[in-house]
């Protein structure tokens, strides 16, 4: 088991380091957050332990960048009692657990033990279509790198669209998988949304992939030029 540990105290990196080794982990230690950041993408690692506190790049921003950079390493956040920063944070960013110091190192262990063992969390895969791009960990569109805001109804009509590419798709599926249950209104409103999506997705870019396939529904296509009707 390989552990980067991040942690500018040098006594208590240290003490972490010689504990975690006499249980027969592989410790690397880094300073600062660059060089911490650098390590992370350059090492395969079980884990990173990430102390907030940090020279040069603060472990919040460093455990950003990580996620940026698609790195999934668990992250073992250690945060100080009455530090600026709230607990909830670490969470947010998308640290795996977190401990306030000063912490007892048993407790360290068990950690460490736990998380190895669940090891990276999947995450959701970047869907594709053609130069359609969406990103469901960042909930983020977009087409050739330019970002695309949608409503939330349209992002969850997107969505679905987009994992099944290629496929037709009737009006009455994508009701019962995008619109709530308690939705009772008639099937014309996908067309609106699908004319929405049209607008923001195809025409600024001059393709087609938002396609009616008469008396059957909707099919989303790679990318192809727009034809001129
Ligand atoms: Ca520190």
């Amino acid at each position: 088991m390989r552990i980067l540990l991040v942690e500018d105290e040098t006594a208590l990196a240290q003490t972490i380091k010689e504990g975690l080794v006499a249980e027969g982990f592989v410790v690397d230690i880094e300073a600062d957050g660059v060089s911490g950041l650098w390590a992370a993408g350059e090492f395969p690692y079980d884990v990173i332990v990430l102390d907030i506190m940090l020279p040069r790049l603060n472990g919040y921003d460093v455990l950003k960048k990580l996620r940026e950079r698609k790195i999934w390493t668990p992250v073992l956040m250690l945060t100080a009692k009455d530090g600026e920063y709230d607990q909830t944070d670490a969470f947010d960013l998308g640290a795996d657990d977190y401990l306030t110091k000063p912490f007892n190192f048993m407790i360290l262990l068990a950690r460490l033990r736990a998380l190895v063992r669940r090891g990276a969390p999947e995450r959701p895969v970047v869907l594709t279509a053609g130069s359609l791009v969406l990103d469901p960990s960042r909930r983020l569109v977009e087409r050739r790198g330019v970002p695309i805001p949608l409503t939330a109804r349209e992002y969850g009509l997107l969505l679905y669209l987009m994992r099944h590419t290629g496929d037709v798709v009737s009006k009455a599926q994508i009701l019962e998988n995008v619109w709530d249950s308690a939705y009772s209104g008639g099937e014309n409103v996908v067309e609106v949304y699908i004319g929405y999506l049209r607008k923001k997705l195809d025409a600024p870019f001059g393709v087609q992939t938002l396609h009616t396939v008469r008396g059957l529904g909707y099919r989303l296509d790679a990318d192809a030029p727009a034809t001129t009707r």
